[in-house]
């Protein structure tokens, strides 16, 4: 029997995205190819997850409060919201993370859905051994979600077209993927992501 397959979607959201409050350079382009991901998991009866950053308004994780980085994705805001082209199959679990203050979230591993259930055990409830992950922004969320899949003991596989970096040093996206690399991810395409 072939492994069992999923895809995750990393905070796919509007303050990622261009005119958004941390935006990624061209985070939006990479919308069009997730789609079409989408629809070839949802094809093939494989689960579509989604993770998105879910801040209270007051918490470490922001400049303001000690933190790293501008006020962003703060609950039920425009900003938090996925970015409107994403086409979400209606099924979509979501997992939000950085909910408590001083949570930064990284990983959707440290996300939960509606019911507080984690990602991995969800993934484990449903038989998946390989999760393929792309969305934003390769040099952190992406990055630390791949990381944490494969110390869960996941086959990792990283949508190498549906990815798009912050790049605050002009080479942490390139750093982030070799590191990847070196922990046993492995790097994919749409035109290699074949299932049969
Ligand atoms: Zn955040």
């Amino acid at each position: 029997m072939c492994a069992r397959k999923a895809l995750l979607l990393v905070d796919v959201q509007n303050d990622f995205c261009p005119n958004g409050a941390l935006a990624v350079p061209e985070g939006d382009s990479i919308i069009s190819i997730l789609n079409q991901y989408i629809q070839k998991f949802s094809q093939n009866s494989f689960p579509v997850f989604a993770s998105r950053d879910w801040h209270p308004v007051t918490t470490h994780h922001f400049k303001e409060f000690g933190g790293s980085w501008p006020a962003h994705c703060v609950e039920n805001t425009r900003g938090a919201a996925f970015h409107p082209s994403l086409d979400l199959p209606e099924n979509i679990i979501v997992f939000s993370k950085g909910m408590r203050e001083g949570q930064d979230g990284y990983s959707a591993f440290e996300g939960v859905d509606d019911q507080g259930i984690c990602l991995f055990d969800l993934l484990k409830q449903q038989d998946v051994e390989e999760i393929f992950i792309g969305g934003l922004a390769t040099d952190y969320c992406v990055k630390a979600s791949c990381l944490d899949a494969v110390k869960q003991g996941l086959k990792v596989y990283l949508l190498i077209d549906g990815i798009k970096g912050v790049n605050i040093h002009p080479d942490d996206s390139k750093e982030a993927i070799d590191e990847m690399v070196d922990r046993g991810v492995e790097l994919l395409c749409f035109e290699e992501c074949v299932f049969s």
